[in-house]
């Protein structure tokens, strides 16, 4: 009997998709993973199952029988917000066509190796605002010599904007480097010496209280520039921000008022509006701000692979699939 295939749907570049396939394909011997341009029409309605990474929403449309798209990422606002339904005015239909059939489930990369590599950035860059690594580096450009006071980690408060599977790694993880922790999430939370807030004015709370914020909550309709004005305001001054998660969440202009006004302030952005960073972005040039490719937690292709093929191998087993992106709350 021939093997069903799974299909492989990406934007990136070939070799990197190739790899992808032999890795997974090493992982799930049973299952036939195809890239995406490989498959006739034919086939590619067939398919039930896609594993996908950054796909083209035009590309996914051709798989008419899709049942589920497992993502290798763990943010998937792209995908939800092009094929949730709620979303669906904001469609650029020339782009993608009609949505009107999609139908199928969507789940992200759920890798506990993924929250110990964030966590890892949240601390090497905590540590950094911390140790005012960005104040020594404006100095030396004025070639001044000047040791500023040095403060413990248990007089800083950090507020950690998330707390899901890569904010309660990373606070976790700087709690037990020394540093206070605040978080604030959806949901009310309980996690062990972690104070947990919520609501509107937990965020408020939260801003008065952080010298340092990291931003690690899902892009979604409800946080689309939630980091702006009216949260600026509330900062100490000096206080910094991390934003790990997805450029959408700050407003760029807000920002940049903000650090005018602030100029001992700082933000470390791994996330932008468009990436690459266009090259006239005046971010790049900011002293007052550290750019970084989108590298504080990329998908590692071993372990991804075995949490993938642990999920379709359930599926094919149990009929079941695992935990899928609730489209109304848009994570
Ligand atoms: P997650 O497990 O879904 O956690 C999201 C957290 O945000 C949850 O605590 C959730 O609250 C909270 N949240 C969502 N909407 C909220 C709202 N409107 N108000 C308050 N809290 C809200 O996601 P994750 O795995 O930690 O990933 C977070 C994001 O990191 C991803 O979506 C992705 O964009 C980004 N990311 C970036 C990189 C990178 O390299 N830069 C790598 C991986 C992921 P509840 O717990 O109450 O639901």
């Amino acid at each position: 009997m021939s093997k069903k295939v799974i299909a492989f749907i990406s934007q990136l570049p070939l070799d990197e998709q190739y790899s992808w396939v032999k890795q997974l394909s090493k992982q799930l011997p049973d299952e036939n993973i195809v890239l995406a341009k490989s498959l006739t029409k034919k086939q590619k309605e067939q398919c039930v199952i896609a594993i996908v990474a950054n796909p083209e929403p035009k590309e996914v449309l051709e798989f008419t029988q899709l049942l589920w798209c497992q993502s290798l990422w763990a943010g998937v606002d792209a995908l939800v917000s092009t094929f949730s339904p709620l979303v669906a005015k904001n469609l650029d239909t020339k782009k993608v066509g009609s949505i009107a059939n999609v139908n199928f489930k969507i789940s992200r990369l759920i890798d506990p190796q993924l929250a110990q590599t964030m966590s890892e950035a949240v601390l090497t860059w905590t540590l950094y605002l911390h140790r005012e690594m960005h104040i020594y580096q404006q100095q030396q450009k004025k070639a001044i010599w000047r040791q500023l006071d040095h403060k413990l980690a248990t007089e800083r408060t950090v507020g950690i904007l998330g707390l899901g599977e890569l904010g309660e790694a990373s606070a976790l993880r700087l709690k037990s480097n020394g540093f206070n922790i605040l978080g604030w999430s959806r949901s009310e939370k309980k996690i062990n010496d972690i104070r947990c807030l919520s609501g509107e004015q937990g965020l408020i709370k939260l801003a008065q209280q952080s010298d340092i914020v990291v931003c690690l909550l899902p892009l979604t309709s409800d946080t689309q520039h939630l980091i702006g004005q009216e949260f600026f305001k509330e900062l100490p001054p000096q206080a910094c921000i991390i934003n790990f998660a997805r450029g959408g969440i700050i407003n760029n202009d807000d920002l940049l008022r903000f650090l005018r006004n602030k100029p001992l302030s700082h933000a470390v952005l791994d996330v932008f509006d468009y990436e690459p960073l266009p090259k006239d972005s005046e971010f790049w040039h900011h002293g007052q701000i550290t750019v970084l490719p989108h590298i504080s937690a990329p998908t590692n292709r071993l372990t991804a692979s075995i949490i993938v093929a642990d999920n379709i191998n359930h599926y094919c087993a149990t009929g079941q699939l695992p935990i899928c992106i609730d489209l109304v709350k848009g994570y």
